[in-house]
């Protein structure tokens, strides 16, 4: 079935019309035509260059030989004007067809200027947070002759556990779906009106939806683990934001380590063919992760390097990162007939398509003078708008924020108030050490030029060491306001960065409760890649402020949050559990059906915890108060045809800033199906908006809904979404605890 794809060869692949797509498709045709099956296999073969400090070893040759010989597509992990530019010339100057390579790299939320964290970003309730984003990264990046990011990284996750959770953008489907066509956009820009993508533009790269699929599933959060899923919840959950980033145009999705089911991401014809290819016309490449061919041994799925290569070709991957199993197999493989020409020539021509779409067989390279080689002003400013966009404020009792410039002294307090290590997991390397961070000590002192700042470290975030605790007691006895910056250092999330407790590490408990014993006032900043269980103390702290790992402009950012130059806007994109025995505990539950509870509050509880997370998705704070009225639906009943034809229905509620400064404040909407042939979430989200409203003055938000909202999928392998009759609650608020609800009946 791979083989007919859809991949046309002579014929413009579906959904691409126009002048450039009809011409790409003759220079591939003519290529395909002329290359030796050696050439053919080399275009499916991606090598790492190596991270940062240019070529490593004796890779660099093995590189270059693979170049020259026209043995190679595609090289990751590689950056640089010059870099690049050399080794394209040896492709197109000195291999036989001249075909020039693709590089690409992980920029996964900045290139030079770091933004925050992706899963900060979806904190914003903004989507044009990620859009921004990656304008800058994709220019960046370009212009250091970065052709390809593996990004945007759509896993949907219930696992606070798991490291690459602050990869995504959380436990929410049609949230991550909203960040991931957003940031798809910001990468590759609008298409052009010849047909072309816009990542043929010089300040543009082609985008990489991953990893398909479920790999946000892993048992106990443990990275690569096993998931098994049924076909209904792989269709609500984890395969929207897929659909998402490619209806907004991704060029490439890239293969999930994970098996689903038993079936390895890398050797799944049903998710990268059945669905991908054929339900949903995918013309673009499926690239492996990192060996993801290779370990189709290891995952016990293939009995040898032949056998991954011959099940993950046929599968649908297109391209092989890393381990060289098609390369050196793929001509005997065809000779045996274990892998049909047809195959081979769709995978091709995915590849070269992608590079004719960039534009690269009319200019391989880049401009040397051109490379950005730093944040610009512009830069700077987004990355400090975006990280305080990004913050949820989750606990700010008695007005202890914003805080006032006016106070005598301040101390700072925690290993992280003077760190300037907050960039996050997956930053650029070189960016680590040019551009660290902006270190909150600092940015407090420029804050409040004529307070006394004193700091002190009190713990380490690595270490159970306590004897800085004293020093850090003293700082916050003799201050009128403490701040307490604690959390996780990058390397506790991100990839292959699992953690069985996820409360603060190290000493840092104590340090915020010894704190909190003084007496006087405090916040608690958290700065982390992930949910975090927080201790005791979270009772006696009157304001607790989630920075996440916020980026180049962290301190800056956090301190814009603190003094209420930055009306805090965000909300948790995850739920927070109160203790990692609950996990996993999200807001899109399914009811159990006892004990029986008409409002569908957590009723699966345990006897040493109250119900419920610490903090529920969609839950965050404002130094401002907001008031959300009733909905009004345009209409209470709507026939189930209509909606299967495309009729919507209005959902309408005014917003309105009770308080007395300017802020934001996301209006959420859920819907609730009471009763399906497949039992739905209690809650699912399907519509928000983030507003900006001066004291006093209101708003009505409208959301639209329609079929695509009020229906579900079904458990049929080939995909049946099914609108039923019935009643749907319809829920609008602040949070996913909203109560506001109207009843709609589907007839
Ligand atoms: C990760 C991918 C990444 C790739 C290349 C893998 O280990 O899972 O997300 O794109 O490495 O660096």
């Amino acid at each position: 079935a791979a083989g007919a794809a859809g991949a046309g060869i002579a014929d413009a692949a579906p959904g691409r019309t126009g002048r450039a797509a009809t011409r790409h498709e003759h220079r591939i045709k003519g290529l395909l035509d002329r290359m030796t099956v050696e050439e053919k296999l080399g275009q499916l073969q991606q090598l790492p260059w190596s991270w940062d400090t240019g070529p490593g070893g004796g890779a660099t040759k093995d590189v270059e030989d693979a170049a020259r010989a026209g043995r190679l597509g595609s090289v990751l992990s590689i950056h640089g004007a010059k870099t690049t530019n050399a080794l394209q010339r040896i492709a197109v100057e000195e291999s036989r067809l001249g075909i020039p390579l693709l590089f690409g790299l992980d920029v996964i939320h900045g290139f030079w200027t770091t933004f925050p964290i992706p899963l900060a970003q979806a904190a914003s309730f903004d989507p044009d947070v990620a859009k921004a984003d990656a304008e800058v990264s994709a220019k960046e990046a370009r212009s250091n002759g970065v052709h390809w990011t593996f990004s945007p990284m759509m896993d949907v996750t219930h696992e606070p556990r798991w490291g690459r959770i602050a990869e995504s953008n959380g436990e929410d489907p049609y949230l991550t779906s909203a960040f991931a066509a957003a940031k798809v956009r910001g990468y590759q820009g609008e298409p052009g009106g010849t047909g072309s993508p816009g990542y043929g533009a010089k300040d543009r790269v082609a985008a990489c939806a991953k990893h398909f699929v479920a790999y946000g599933g892993a048992e106990g959060g443990r990275d690569y683990n096993t998931v098994d899923v049924s076909e209904s919840r792989l269709r609500s959950l984890y395969l929207p934001p897929f659909k998402a980033a490619l209806d907004a145009g991704a060029a490439t999705v890239m293969a999930s380590f994970n098996t689903i089911g038993g079936i390895p991401g890398h050797g799944n014809t049903h998710t990268l063919t059945d669905i991908l290819k054929e339900e949903w016309g995918f013309d673009g490449l499926v690239v492996s992760d990192w060996t993801g061919v290779q370990e189709l041994i290891p995952h016990g799925f293939a009995e040898d390097g032949a056998a991954a290569a011959r099940l993950s070709l046929n599968a649908g991957v297109d391209m092989e990162m890393t381990s060289t199993h098609l390369l050196k197999n793929g001509r005997r493989l065809l000779r045996e007939g274990r892998i049909s020409e047809e195959r081979l020539d769709d995978a091709i021509a995915r590849v070269l398509r992608l590079k004719a779409d960039l534009g690269l067989f009319d200019d391989p390279y880049v401009d040397e003078g051109a490379a950005v080689e730093g944040p610009t002003p512009a830069a700077h400013r987004a990355a400090r708008d975006s990280a305080a966009r990004s913050m949820v404020l989750l606990k700010n009792e008695g007005g202890t924020l914003p805080l006032k410039r006016s106070v005598r002294s301040i101390a700072v307090v925690g290993p992280f108030g003077d760190s300037d290590d907050l960039l996050g997991t997956w930053s650029f390397p070189a960016a680590v050490k040019k551009y660290p961070s902006v270190k909150v000590l600092d940015a407090v002192r420029r804050a409040a030029p004529d307070a006394k700042v004193t700091y002190a470290r009190g713990v380490d975030p690595e270490g159970e060491d306590t004897g800085g605790i004293p020093k850090a007691v003293s700082a916050a006895r003799s201050a009128d306001v403490t701040v307490v910056v604690v959390g996780e250092p990058p390397s506790m999330s991100g990839e292959a960065a699992a953690r069985s407790d996820i409360g603060l590490p190290g000493g840092q408990e104590k340090l915020v409760a010894a704190v909190a014993a003084t007496g006087k006032p405090f916040v608690v900043v958290l700065v982390n890649g992930r949910p975090l269980t927080v201790g005791e103390w979270l009772g006696s702290a009157p304001a607790v402020l989630e920075a996440w790992h916020p980026g180049l402009e962290a301190g800056n950012a956090i301190a814009d949050v603190l003094f209420g130059e930055v009306n805090p806007g965000g909300k948790l994109p995850v739920s927070f559990p109160r203790a990692v025995g609950q996990i996993p505990i999200h807001y899109n539950h399914e009811s159990t059906g006892r004990p029986y509870d008409p409002d569908n509050k957590y009723t699966s509880k345990y006897l040493d915890l109250p119900p419920g997370p610490q903090f529920a998705f969609g839950h965050g704070l404002s130094y401002t108060a907001f008031e959300i009225g009733e909905p009004s639906l345009s209409r209470e009943r709507i026939p189930a045809d209509a909606l299967r034809e495309g009729d919507t229905l209005e959902v309408a509620v005014s917003v309105t800033n009770t308080g007395d400064r300017a802020g934001d404040e996301v209006v959420q909407l859920y819907v609730h199906d009471l009763a399906a042939s497949i039992a739905q979430p209690v809650r699912r989200l399907r519509g928000f908006r983030r507003v900006t409203l001066e004291p006093g003055r209101s708003r009505t938000v409208r959301f639209r809904i329609g079929a695509d909202d009020l229906g579900f999928w079904t458990n049929a392998r080939d995909g049946e979404f099914r609108v039923e009759e019935g009643a749907v609650d319809i829920y609008v608020g602040a949070g996913s605890d909203a109560e506001a609800r109207r009843r709609l009946t589907i007839t």
